[in-house]
């Protein structure tokens, strides 16, 4: 395990991810990866088409329950680092159908903290010290906040209130676990909601913005007064490679953006940005139309990140005005991304490009 040699990235084909690995191998001087995907429906790898002919990057077609590509991935490649994305994590299809929820994010966490406990102990002791293993988690699972509370902190009991948040604090659960019973190195970030280019429109900007061009309804749950804390997906990346390079073993780091909104405000927002930068016959707010709530949503979250600010020296670089209009801006400039994602066509595209196992990019 050298410096030089890869990192294993799971769910390196959805939002994060993506968007992970690209900004990752934008450095010349960036280790390689090995990017393992099954391509469920939020994947895209459409996403990677800048890596074409990049040696550094490897795409795995697979599975992480799959423990024994994982053994071969990790015999072969010898990675110094495995960095976790792969989930379901969509929470109102978490609510129609838990189960793949506990299938990918408790057995498929499970799956993968075995494999990487067997290579880890197969590792020389000199090698042994550059290995981590770092678990991508979210805020939701300690709940939600009233207002007069203060933001989440890492020693916040967890409490998840949907399926989704529930499977993700089993997982944390399970990777806290290895590191304090097996000696795994593991690290935690729980990171707040993130937006940003290459998003799936099924979450709230993306989906706001491809509804509003294609004049359908701009659906708001409830009162649209739930809060949450956004954090543009490049400041999320830049966090977790600053806990890769220098976080502290065994500990959990809270990433956040200090950017509480509710959701009525980040709508309307869009709404103004997308007035000056495609302006329409009628402002896009006459489009926003109020929804029966999400059971059990969840109020508020909010991150305090001064953990990993002072330890890490990371802090947001997006405001919530500059990410926002960078995230319309991309989104303007890339329909035929949105067209893709929303048709099926890439689907189909992955079905003819993707039935080989393993494609270096
Ligand atoms: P996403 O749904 O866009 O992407 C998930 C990716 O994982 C997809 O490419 C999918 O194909 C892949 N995947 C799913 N099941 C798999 C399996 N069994 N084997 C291999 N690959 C599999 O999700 P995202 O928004 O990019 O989130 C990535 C991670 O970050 C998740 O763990 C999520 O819990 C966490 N997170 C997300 C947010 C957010 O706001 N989106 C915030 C904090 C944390």
């Amino acid at each position: 395990v050298s410096a030089a040699s890869a990192i294993l990235v799971t769910g390196g084909a959805g939002f994060i991810g993506s968007n992970f690995v690209l900004e990752h191998l934008s450095d010349a001087s960036a280790c390689p990866v090995v990017n393992l995907d099954v391509l469920t429906y939020a994947a895209n790898p459409a996403n990677l088409d800048p890596l074409k002919g990049d040696a550094r990057h490897t795409f795995v077609h697979g599975d992480i329950l799959d423990g024994k590509l994982i053994r071969e991935l990790l015999a072969t490649h010898k990675p110094r680092a495995i960095v976790h994305f792969a989930a379901e994590s969509h929470v109102d299809r978490s609510i129609l159908g838990p189960s793949a929820f506990l299938k990918t994010n408790i057995d498929g966490t499970f799956s993968l903290l075995e494999a990487a406990r067997e290579y880890y102990n197969g590792l020389s002791e000199d090698e042994k010290p550059h290995f981590r293993f770092l678990h991508v988690s979210t805020d939701e699972v300690y709940g939600t906040l009233k207002p007069e509370d203060p933001a989440f902190h890492e020693d916040t009991p967890f409490a998840p209130n949907s399926p989704y948040a529930a499977s993700k604090a089993s997982s944390d659960h399970l990777v806290r676990a290895w590191q304090h019973t097996y000696g795994l190195p593991t690290l935690i970030t729980n990171c707040s909601n993130n937006y940003g280019p290459l998003q799936f429109p099924e979450k709230l900007i993306p989906l706001i913005l491809h509804n509003a061009l294609a004049g359908k309804p701009l659906p708001i749950y409830g009162d649209g007064q739930q809060v949450r804390d956004w954090l543009y997906v490049a400041d999320h990346c830049r966090a977790i490679e600053a806990v890769l390079a220098t976080g502290r073993i065994g500990e959990t780091y809270n990433v956040g953006g200090s950017n509480q909104q509710t959701n009525m405000v980040v709508v309307t927002t869009l709404c103004k940005l997308l007035d000056e930068l495609k302006p329409a016959a009628q402002s896009y707010s006459k489009q926003i139309t109020h929804v029966t709530d999400r059971p059990g949503h969840d109020r508020r979250y909010a991150i305090d990140a001064r953990k990993i600010e002072g330890e890490l020296n990371w802090k947001a670089q997006e405001s919530f005005e500059t990410g926002l209009r960078k995230t319309v801006e991309w989104y303007l400039a890339n329909q035929a991304w949105v067209e893709g994602v929303t048709s099926g066509a890439y689907r189909n595209w992955v079905e003819s490009n993707y039935s080989a196992r393993e494609v270096t990019a």
